[in-house]
């Protein structure tokens, strides 16, 4: 799959519901795992800190499969004009994604159409813990 076609799918899983002042749905995640399955997920913005991100979601959906190497993620958002805008990880997500498998440093995250970089980039000094 290509990356256009990974953000696309992950686009077409937000499908955002308001429940009081919370969002569910309003953001999806696409990705490709070294065996080229692919795994989606949405998430949860609720309150207490108790959601979850779009890419926790399709993170369990691998480890549920019994997969761990992620070779390409992205997750999608839809502006206020309704454009998708490509999210970074955040930084559980980019430490989540770290230690699912350890070659997941080499994981490709995708920042923009025509902007991929590797996880360890946005995990600097990543090694001092094993
Ligand atoms: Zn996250």
């Amino acid at each position: 799959m290509t990356n256009k076609k990974l953000i696309q799918k992950a686009a077409s899983l937000i499908r955002p519901v308001k429940i009081q002042n919370y969002l569910i749905g309003d953001v999806g995640c696409a990705l490709v795992t070294d065996k080229n399955h692919i795994f989606v997920g949405v998430c949860a913005d609720l309150c207490s800190g108790m959601g979850f991100c779009a890419e926790k979601a399709a993170i369990a959906a691998m480890i549920t499969e019994g997969e761990f190497k992620i070779k390409t993620i992205v997750a999608v958002w839809k502006n206020e004009k309704g454009e998708n805008q490509i999210l970074p990880p955040c930084g559980s997500c980019r430490e989540l994604i770290r230690q699912v498998h350890q070659d997941n440093l080499q994981t490709a995250i995708i920042l923009k159409t025509s902007e991929i970089v590797k996880l360890e980039v946005l995990l600097p000094h990543h090694n001092w813990f094993g």
